[in-house]
């Protein structure tokens, strides 16, 4: 019996201690909408946190199937992290509903909406249900900020408070870690900022309005809109008018995101001289695309070979 007395104790510290490992050396696990909001997340948490993406960079944002199997990630998930502003409204709330995972519920510690506090363009004077109705998918704003990257620092920041809730312990860290983002942010800004600068003031034509922050950071101009409401496939008598705008404003590009069907923008680049020019709206749209960064230097390398060459002729 004394001997018993003497071991649970002893017993008990040798548990507490497993247990305290465990948690320490344990990852902060983070589930993403897109893949941006994870290479972010990966940047600020460094080796203290696991990010994955339940979308693919090549896949429409707005519109992603709510698969099962993406429930089971988000399950154990201790973050979630969504761009926000009703751009995942189709597929996020179906997920964090059906993941019953109590710690990632919108208003938890462990879910967090990457918009907060970003300065935003576009946003609608109307109701936003009555918007929606009519089928405007960008209802409160345009949900594409993170194609600007100095917006990209205010995501970083919305993720650094977000880790440090989660692990107070680790705020260092962590602030190191932000401190070097924003960094490196600033410096490629001001490289890609010179790449774009001689064509300043470019007009194009893109196929969804994805473009807004990205435009306005570089300096770039988009006249128009294949489609004439965001979500709203084109009729053939706008298409009528947008070759008549390229033609008038010789204009030279068409932009248009990967998940979409080229066809319009094909109609219009045969009755007129413009180009069609692919961009990238997130991580992963093409193989070389693995971070954040690399989504602006792929974009403005093609910009500056689309654009710089169309300007030539
Ligand atoms: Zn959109």
């Amino acid at each position: 019996m004394q001997s018993l007395n003497k071991n649970i104790p002893a017993t008990f510290v040798l548990f507490l201690f497993v247990a305290w490992s465990g948690y320490a050396q344990k990852k902060i696990s983070i589930v993403t909408s897109l893949p941006d909001l994870a290479s972010i997340a990966q940047e600020v948490g460094g080796d203290k946190v696991e990010a994955t993406s339940i979308a693919k960079g090549y896949q429409d944002p707005h519109f992603v199937d709510a698969k099962p199997s993406y429930m089971i990630s988000l399950q154990k998930a201790d973050l979630f992290i969504e761009m926000g502003l009703d751009l995942e409204i189709g597929w996020v709330p179906l997920l964090v509903d059906g993941a019953r995972n109590p710690a990632i519920q919108p208003g938890g510690k462990g879910f967090l909406d990457a918009s907060t506090g970003v300065p935003l363009l576009e946003i609608p004077s109307g109701d936003p249900t009555k918007l929606r109705a009519e089928g405007d998918i960008h209802v409160y704003g345009n949900p594409h900020y993170w194609l600007d990257p100095q917006r990209g620092k205010v995501i970083a920041k919305n993720i650094f408070d977000a880790l440090v809730a989660l692990r107070p312990e680790n705020k260092d860290y962590f602030k190191k870690n932000l401190d070097a983002f924003d960094k490196k942010i600033d410096e490629k800004t001001a490289v890609w900022i010179a790449k774009l600068a001689p064509l300043k003031g470019t007009k194009i034509i893109a196929f969804h309005n994805s473009w807004p922050y990205l435009t306005e950071r570089f300096g770039l101009q988009v006249q128009a809109f294949i489609e004439p409401k965001p979500g709203i496939p084109p009729t053939p008598k706008h298409l009528v008018s947008l070759i008549k705008l390229i033609q008038e404003q010789n204009i030279g590009s068409i932009i248009i995101e990967p998940y979409y069907s080229k066809k319009s923008a094909e109609i219009l680049a045969e009755k007129t001289n413009a180009q069609i020019v692919e961009l990238a709206t997130s991580v992963g749209a093409e193989k070389s695309i693995n971070s954040y960064f690399d989504l602006f230097d792929y974009n403005v390398n093609r910009l500056v070979d689309a654009l710089g060459k169309s300007a030539h002729h």
